[in-house]
C-alpha cells in the first residue's frame, strides 16, 4: 500500500451509504444527431464526490485485482478526492499505456468496476472508475498535455511492430522508451487498428487515437503504413533486418457463416460496416472509401449478441440522420438476454436509441430479389438446451418455426477470428487450427528465434486491457533478449 493510502483516517461506514453519482450522457434524440460521444465527462466537484465514495479497501484492493493491467485505482481516486487531478492522471499512466481509450473502451462493469467493494456494499453502486479515469486524463489533455516521458539513450538494436492496434502500440512504446528504434507497420491507411476502426466514435472518438499515434511519433517512434506484412514483405525479411519483431496482427476477420445469400446486396460484415458508417474517409481503406455510406434500406437486421452487435445497431440509428428516412433497427440473437455477452450498458443505450431485438432467433437463409438485392431473412426461432463448452444454455432450433422477415439490409456481427495470412506465408512459424500465433506463455516468443507474438492474434478476441497485458508482457521480454 502506498504511504499516501496508509495515512488515511476515513469514515467507511458514511462512505458506504454515500449515493452514486453517474456522469450525466446526452438525451437520446440529441445523440442520434450525430457520431460523437454521448457520455459527458464529469465536473471536477462532481469527480471529486464520486471519488470520495471510495472506502480505501486494504490490498490487494478487489478493484485493483478486477483491472486487467492493475492501475492502481485507490490511490489515484484518493488523489482525485483531494483535487490532485494530474497525479492522478499520471497514477494511471504508471500502468496503462493508454488511460485515454481504456478509460472509454474497457468493459469496466465487467472488471474494475465489477470487482469493486461498493457493488456488493449497502449502495449496490460500484464507484464510477472509468468516467474517473476519462475525466482526469481530459483533464491533462486541456490543461497540461500528456507528458512525453522518458526515453532512454539509443541501443542501436531495432524492433518492427506488426501491427498498429492496442497490443502493438503498447509494444512500442514500452520498446521505445527503453531506447529501441522501433518501427510499427500497418496495413491500414491509419494506425489504431480496432480502437481506430472498430469502435465506433460515439464510444471512441477518434481525435483521442490520432492524438496517441503522435504522441508515439514525438517519442521516435516510426510508422509504415498501408503495408500488409505477409503480403507487401514476408515476415521473415523483417525477421532478418530488425533485432526482434513482435507480430500484433490481431483478430479482425469477421466470422461468416456459410448462409445461402450472405453474398447478397445488403448483407454486410460487421467491419464493412462500422468502417463505412464511422471512420472519417480519408482514414478508410481506399476500397472502402470510394463506396461511401453503407446502402442502408428501412428494415436493418443485426445478427449477434456482442458489443459488435450493438455498435452496428447503434450506427445504423444515427444514420439515419445523415440517410434523412428513419430506420426499423432489430437484433436479433439466437439465445435470450440473460446469455448476451456484450455490456448491459450498451443495451440500455441502444434501446434508448430506438433498437428492438427479437430473441432466440437465428438466421437460415438470406433472400434476395432476381436483382440480387437482399429482400428478406429466413428466421427459426430457438430454444435453450444444455450448457455448451462457455457455460451457457446451447441454443437448439425449434422444428417447423421458420419465418421469413422483410429486411433490406442485414449486418453480420458473429465474431472475429485471426488473419491465418502470417501463418500461411511464414512456414515455420507455429500457429493453431484457427491461425493463432502459438507462444511461449512466458514470454510471447513464437517459434521462429526473434520473434514474438502477443495481443488478439494469440488469443483470439479479447478485451483491449488484456492485449496491452500481453504485449508488456511481450516487449519485457524481447527487451532482456535485446540486453543479450
Ligand atoms: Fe475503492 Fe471500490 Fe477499489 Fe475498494 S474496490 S478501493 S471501494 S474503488
Amino acid at each position: 500500500m502506498s504511504q499516501h493510502r496508509a495515512e488515511l483516517d476515513i469514515d467507511r461506514k458514511a462512505r458506504a451509504y454515500a449515493p452514486v453519482l453517474p456522469v450525466r450522457k446526452q438525451d437520446a434524440e440529441t445523440r442520434l444527431g450525430h457520431f460523437e460521444e454521448i457520455y459527458l465527462t464529469y465536473e471536477a466537484e462532481i469527480a471529486r464526490a464520486e471519488a470520495s465514495r471510495c472506502i480505501q479497501c486494504p490490498d490487494p484492493a478487489p478493484c485493483v485485482l478486477g483491472c486487467a493491467i492493475g492501475n492502481d485505482i485507490p490511490t489515484a481516486l484518493r488523489l482525485v478526492e483531494e483535487g490532485n487531478f494530474i497525479e492522478a492522471a499520471n497514477i494511471f499512466r504508471q500502468t496503462s499505456p493508454m488511460p485515454e481509450i481504456c478509460s472509454r473502451v474497457c468493459p469496466q462493469e465487467r472488471l474494475c468496476e465489477g470487482s469493486c467493494t461498493h457493488g456488493g456494499g449497502v449502495s449496490l453502486q460500484p464507484i464510477q472508475i472509468g468516467k474517473i479515469e476519462k475525466f482526469v486524463i481530459e483533464y491533462q489533455y486541456a490543461t497540461e498535455g500528456i507528458p512525453l516521458g522518458q526515453v532512454d539513450p539509443d541501443t542501436g538494436k531495432s524492433v518492427a511492430v506488426v501491427g498498429g492496434g492496442p497490443a502493438g502500440l503498447a509494444a512500442a512504446e514500452r520498446l521505445r522508451r527503453l531506447g529501441h528504434a522501433v518501427t510499427v507497420y500497418d496495413a491500414n491507411p491509419y494506425p489504431g487498428g480496432l480502437l481506430l476502426y472498430g469502435i465506433p466514435a460515439y464510444k471512441l472518438q477518434k481525435e483521442r487515437i490520432v492524438k496517441k499515434v503522435q504522441h508515439l511519433e514525438a517519442l521516435g517512434i516510426r510508422f509504415v503504413t498501408h503495408t500488409r506484412i505477409g503480403q507487401d514483405i514476408p515476415l521473415q525479411k523483417l525477421a532478418d533486418e530488425f533485432d526482434a519483431v513482435f507480430i500484433a496482427t490481431g483478430a479482425s476477420v469477421d466470422s461468416v457463416p456459410k448462409w445461402e445469400g450472405a453474398d447478397l446486396h445488403g448483407v454486410y460484415t460487421a467491419t464493412e460496416y462500422l468502417i463505412r458508417s464511422n471512420v472519417p474517409v480519408d482514414l478508410q481503406p481506399h476500397e472502402l472509401a470510394e463506396k461511401g455510406l453503407p446502402d442502408v434500406g428501412h428494415r436493418v437486421y443485426v445478427v449477434g449478441g456482442g458489443d459488435t452487435a450493438m455498435d452496428c445497431v447503434r450506427s445504423s440509428l444515427r444514420l439515419q440522420h445523415a440517410l434523412d428516412y428513419s430506420l426499423d433497427v432489430t437484433c436479433a440473437y439466437r439465445r435470450t438476454e440473460a446469455e448476451m455477452p456484450g455490456c448491459k450498458a450498451e443495451r440500455v443505450n441502444a434501446r434508448e436509441e430506438g433498437a428492438k431485438f427479437e430473441w432466440l432467433t437465428a438466421p437460415v437463409r438470406f433472400v434476395g430479389d432476381e436483382e440480387g438485392n437482399l429482400t428478406g431473412i429466413e428466421f427459426v426461432r430457438m430454444t435453450l438446451g444444455e450448457p455448451d463448452e462457455s457455460g451457457r444454455r446451447r441454443p437448439v432450433p425449434l422444428k417447423g418455426s421458420e419465418f421469413v422477415a422483410p429486411a433490406d439490409t442485414a449486418i453480420l456481427a458473429l465474431g472475429y477470428n485471426a488473419d491465418p495470412l502470417l501463418g500461411e506465408t511464414t512456414p515455420n512459424m507455429a500457429t493453431d487450427r484457427w491461425g493463432l500465433i502459438l507462444i511461449d506463455q512466458d514470454t510471447g516468443k513464437t517459434s521462429l528465434p526473434n520473434v514474438w507474438a502477443g495481443g488478439d492474434a494469440v488469443t483470439g478476441l479479447e478485451l483491449v486491457g488484456t492485449a496491452i497485458k500481453s504485449a508488456q508482457k511481450a516487449a519485457d521480454s524481447i527487451a532482456e533478449f535485446l540486453k543479450a
